[in-house]
């Protein structure tokens, strides 16, 4: 009996410990800054201040977005720990090919029925566990997901993120944590890939936005410090996707008849998607297999496994896949395309984008190679010291990052009710 009452103590000490360890690391804000279209090498461009964050904190050498690496599939990715299969924004564009309907980049960030699929993002967790939470221009950060909003929020609107500059941006998720105590934010730039898609890599407006972005880090910087908030704030700095430059184009419809087709997506660019009338898919099927050595496609039961776009009903029959940097007109007006492009297979290196770290939780001057985005939210998770919702992602890809051993997550490993359960376990055990 002695030793059913030590063993019962000596766990419930433990679980005591787990608790008020999570208490006393709780305190930790977390910043995430999405830098849309930056690529893993930066396009070659000078970043002194985003480079001292990674010498002062951690960097990894790129990160592998989720298939197809665009931007709203690739963020809802990192906001949630799920593949483009599993959290069901399956592309740029929210669509319905029952009614027909497509709605623009901007819609789309505003959806509800996009992002609520049953996916988790991050602020929502953040929200289960009794945190607060705040998105700037962060696609479905604006809607309601699982009943809840962010406690501030900015939607993502057109005219917003060609006037809204970066330092501005700072200043508003700034005065969230410094008047609202915010713990999590979730910051989103898009202008320098808006300016590569229109000037390409190497243009002076595509250097200019880069070294804007960087003041911009190093404003974020000085503004947290003024404010005292840098010393309990965990940042995160990473992108969706890379660029390459656009090559020369496939006409899809050069290939098969619109009269054969019920459904398809009509933007141009590195992937294409379409549903075939029924009786005529294996003919369409056949042509497209037919039309160009530069295209792969895939009925929707055969794409690869790694892409990990298949199980989900909104994906459409066939998948249209270039290799870069092929692109495909799946348009029927024009043949326009940018001057770069992505969406392209992950495993090109030029999709490919970028993690720093900064702040109390991680190491200092560490460098690592590739990761999945998939790991991001679980990451974002420990910081926060929270439950992650079940994902495709794992902290221990990435926990070498942090400066101390995870957690392994007490809420998980030794929850109240499991305390609850062991002290009375203890006391039967004493009575008896
Ligand atoms: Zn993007």
């Amino acid at each position: 009996m002695t030793c059913l009452v030590y063993t019962s103590a000596v766990l419930f000490c433990q679980c005591t410990i787990f608790i008020i360890l999570q208490a006393s690391s709780g305190g930790d804000k977390l910043l995430l800054v999405l830098l849309d279209g930056l690529r893993y090498d930066l396009f070659n461009a000078d970043m002194p201040n985003l480079k001292q964050i990674g010498i002062d904190g951690v960097k990894a050498d790129m990160i592998l977005p989720p298939f197809p690496t665009k931007s709203i599939p690739s963020m809802y990715t990192t906001a949630t720990g799920l593949y483009t299969e599993s959290h069901g924004a399956v592309n740029n564009n929210y669509y319905d090919p029952e009614t027909g309907i497509i709605l623009d980049y901007e819609h789309t960030c505003n959806a509800s029925e996009w992002f609520d699929t049953g996916a988790e993002p991050i602020w929502v967790s953040a929200n289960f566990s009794g945190l607060t939470s705040g998105t700037y221009m962060y696609p479905g950060g604006s809607v309601e997901i699982k009943g809840v909003r962010p406690n501030k929020d900015v939607a993502n609107t057109e005219w917003r993120w060609y006037n809204l500059p970066f330092r501005k941006r700072i200043d508003d998720v700034v005065t969230w944590f410094r008047d609202d105590d915010l713990d999590l934010v979730l910051l989103y730039h898009g202008q320098l890939d808006t300016i590569l898609h229109a000037t390409g890599m190497e243009s002076s407006e595509t250097m200019d936005m880069i070294s804007e972005i960087d003041d911009g880090l190093a404003y974020l910087l000085d503004e947290l410090n003024e404010y005292n908030l840098l010393e309990d704030m965990n940042i995160i700095i990473t992108s969706d996707h890379g660029h390459t430059t656009a090559g020369d184009v496939i006409r899809v419809w050069d290939c098969i008849s619109e009269n054969d087709v019920d459904f398809w997506i009509p933007f141009n660019g590195a992937v294409g998607y379409l549903n075939p009338k029924l009786e005529r898919r294996e003919e369409v099927y056949q042509q497209l297999k037919e039309c160009h050595h530069e295209m792969n496609v895939y009925k929707k039961d055969e794409t690869p496994d790694y892409l990990h776009y298949k199980y989900n009903e909104r994906i459409l029959d066939i998948l249209l896949l270039a290799n870069p940097p092929w692109n495909l007109v799946m348009s029927n007006t024009t043949n326009e395309t940018s001057v770069t492009e992505h969406g392209y297979d992950f495993l090109h290196s030029e999709m490919q984008s970028i993690f720093y770290g900064y702040g109390p939780r991680f190491k200092v001057g560490y460098e690592r190679g590739s990761f999945e985005s998939v790991n991001i939210y679980p990451l974002m998770c420990e910081l926060l010291g929270i439950s992650p919702s079940p994902c495709n992602g794992s902290l221990d890809n990435v926990s070498d990052l942090l400066d101390v051993t995870p957690s392994s997550n007490p809420n998980v490993v030794c929850s109240i009710p499991l305390v609850l359960f062991l002290i009375l376990v203890s006391l039967t055990n004493v009575n008896i």
